[in-house]
Parts: structure tokens; sequence; C-alpha cells
């Protein structure tokens, strides 16, 4: 009998929560088709994630239009943005609720 044993790596990608809503400009195409996605590897046995690789997700800005993942650290406007409409949600925005983002056309 012989056993075959896969290990691997997998990657958790889920869009990063407060900024569900957030696009931003891809660097790559110049599209302002980027989200904010929380990623995070972890090291798989039998297809089964045993151990994180890193202890908190990599935050990134992905593009689904050229697939162009960049980390959050490089873009401190999309952090901006992050923590504008984060502070707001805490706070309690003012009646709507529709959050505000700059048009930047
Ligand atoms: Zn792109």
């Amino acid at each position: 009998m012989f056993f075959f044993f896969t290990c691997g790596t997998h990657t958790f990608s889920n869009h990063l929560k407060g900024a569900e809503n957030l696009t931003v400009q891809c660097q790559n195409c110049g599209n302002f088709s980027g989200h904010v996605y929380k990623r995070w590897e972890w090291f798989t046995f039998c297809f089964v994630p045993i151990i994180p690789f890193s202890l908190k997700p990599y935050k990134e800005v992905g593009c689904h239009i050229c697939n162009f993942y960049q980390d959050i650290k490089y873009r401190p406007d999309v952090q901006a943005q992050m923590g504008q409409s984060g502070g707001g949600m805490m706070m309690g925005p003012p009646g709507g609720g529709q959050p505000q983002h700059p048009q930047y056309k």
C-alpha cells in the first residue's frame, strides 16, 4: 500500500473587514479596480491547513483585472481611506450611512 501525502501551502483570501466597499486605483494597470484583501498563508498537510506562516494576515491591494497584488504598506493613500471609513464607522456616522469616497476623476 502506497500512501501519498501532499504538503503545500494554502492562501486564504478575503476582503478586509471595514474596507469591503473601498475601490482604489491599481498602480499596475491604472484601473479603479483595486480592492483591499487580507491574505493569510498556511502550511497544509493533505490539503488541511495546519500551521499559519505568519501570525497576522497580509493586507494587500489586489486588482482582478491584471491580477496584481501589492502590500498595503506601499499604498498610504489606501490606508488613509481605510482610516477615514473605519474611524467614521466606530463613531457612528450621522444619518445615511453612505460611505463617501473621494472622486479622482
Ligand atoms: Zn490592475
